[in-house]
């Protein structure tokens, strides 16, 4: 039976305003007009990271692709990234223990952590020129007793077999020169500048003759083995499978009730004398809500975000960007007194979270061929990764029951008891 489904298209100011440091070195990738109608295996709509992981992946398994973007690839929400690249999800295996299970949330983790190495060795693989810096990842109490918690949530790290150690106050202070009750120390994140990252990825993709064209798919009808994009052009896209990674930026579909959208808010600093910035430049971020989040760039800027609200009008978000950026400022010079906070750049843009911390990925609904990729939360770019991989998978008929974890039609988490006596030596991760 046939299926429609009308798309939205979110102007890419709506999603993101201001000025982010990002891609300074090099040209946005070239693409062509929509000149003809024409036919490939995947139409991937939306040319963000996801977009260009998705199509990297798809153009290895030798499949033919379309990126349509309707404005230039990366300028979405990819250029407001922060991109820390972190394998902790924005709720802590301790949390979504209690929603899934242990053995499930530990698998979760595992496989983000196994994601976030690939992502690196996929970067290396195509010497891709995105300031891709292995990091560790330093989580901070933000409070006075959140110590405790942060042991407890180590302890169920520990018994999923992933790498970490709690560093005590004393320990924090003497290492690190931070002033926090408690904090964890963990391996296997990295970071990146997104734009050129996804710049990269869309040139391997291209040379190995994806076709990255300008123009907004308004509409999918999909009908037996085929999905017919209609376009804002004369012309249409037809596909075996489509593939919607149009970020922040939602498609009329029935999205999960899972799903929230906020604002959150960034700057970066002007350079800093390298001998200034903290021990191994490690990721930092917190377990406050709204969070804090911290990392360095290649040129020794020190980049901070957070602040994250309920708001999605993009003017209002917009008009509160004075105030946010002074927050963060004022938060900077209280965790690392030794910062030069002059601000050079200042952004903010549109966020997506779910109420489990998890990416949406998958079929839609209905439409078996169209699989949406929206990877949210704080590690948006690593569920990216996940979805070009398990979107491969999914295309050459490989199912694996975990992809449901992951499901658009999942339900919202009930609240589960954790049995303290279930199995952490669950299978290790792979795709
Ligand atoms: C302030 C901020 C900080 C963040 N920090 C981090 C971080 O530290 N680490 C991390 O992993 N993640 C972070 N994220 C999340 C991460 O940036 C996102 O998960 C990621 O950028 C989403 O990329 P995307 O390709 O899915 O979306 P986008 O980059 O928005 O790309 C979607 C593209 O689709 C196009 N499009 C939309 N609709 C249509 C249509 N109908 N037709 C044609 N084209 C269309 C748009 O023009 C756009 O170019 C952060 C996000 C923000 C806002």
């Amino acid at each position: 039976m046939p299926t429609d489904l009308p798309l939205q298209d979110t102007d890419q100011g709506e999603l993101v305003s201001g000025r982010s440091p990002w891609g300074r070195t090099a040209l946005h990738p070239w693409y062509n007009p929509l000149h003809e109608s024409a036919s490939f295996d995947v139409a991937i709509v939306g040319g963000g990271i996801t977009g260009s992981l998705v199509a990297e992946h798809l153009t290895a398994r030798g499949l033919s692709v379309c990126v349509l973007d309707s404005e230039k690839p990366g300028l979405g929400s990819t250029s407001a990234s922060t991109a820390m690249l972190q394998w902790e999800i924005d709720t802590q295996l301790s949390e979504l223990s209690l929603y899934y299970g242990f053995d499930k949330a530990a698998a979760i983790y595992r496989r983000s952590l196994v994601a976030v190495s690939g992502l690196a060795k996929l970067i290396q693989r195509h010497d891709i020129h995105c300031g891709l810096r292995p990091r560790s990842t330093l989580y901070l109490t933000s409070n006075a007793g959140g110590a405790r918690e942060l042991q407890r949530e180590m302890a169920f790290r520990d018994r999923a077999g992933l790498p970490g150690e709690f560093l005590s106050h004393p320990y924090l202070m003497t290492e690190f020169e931070i002033e926090r009750d408690g904090g964890i120390l963990s391996s296997g994140a990295a970071e990146a500048d997104p734009l050129l990252l996804s710049w990269g990825l869309l040139a391997v993709a291209v040379k190995r003759g994806a076709y990255l064209t300008n123009a907004s798919a308004t509409q999918l009808h999909a009908e037996g083995a085929r999905v017919v994009i209609e376009t804002d052009t004369r012309h249409v896209i037809e596909a075996k499978h489509v593939v919607l990674a149009t970020g922040y930026s939602m498609p009329g579909l029935p999205m999960p009730k899972l799903h929230h959208a906020t604002s959150s808010w960034a700057l970066a600093t002007v350079p800093q004398d390298p001998a200034t910035l903290w021990r191994d430049r490690v990721l930092m971020w917190e377990d406050s809500r709204p969070y804090l989040y911290m990392r360095t760039s290649t040129d020794n800027r020190i980049i901070v975000g957070g602040e994250d609200d309920d708001t999605t009008d993009a003017g209002v978000r917009d008009g509160k960007m004075p105030e946010k950026i002074e927050t963060l400022r004022h938060k900077l010079q209280l965790l690392w007194p030794q910062a030069d906070t002059t601000v050079d750049y200042r952004w903010c843009g549109t966020f997506g979270e779910t109420a489990d911390g998890l990416p949406l990925i998958g079929p839609v609904p209905d439409m078996p061929r169209v699989l949406a990729a929206y990877g949210y939360g704080g590690n948006g770019i690593t569920f990216s990764f996940m979805a070009a991989l398990m979107i491969g998978a999914m295309i050459s008929d490989t199912r694996r029951d975990w992809f449901d974890d992951f499901a658009l039609d999942r339900e919202t988490p009930a609240f589960k008891t954790f049995s303290a006596g279930s199995d952490c030596h669950a299978s290790g991760a792979s795709f």
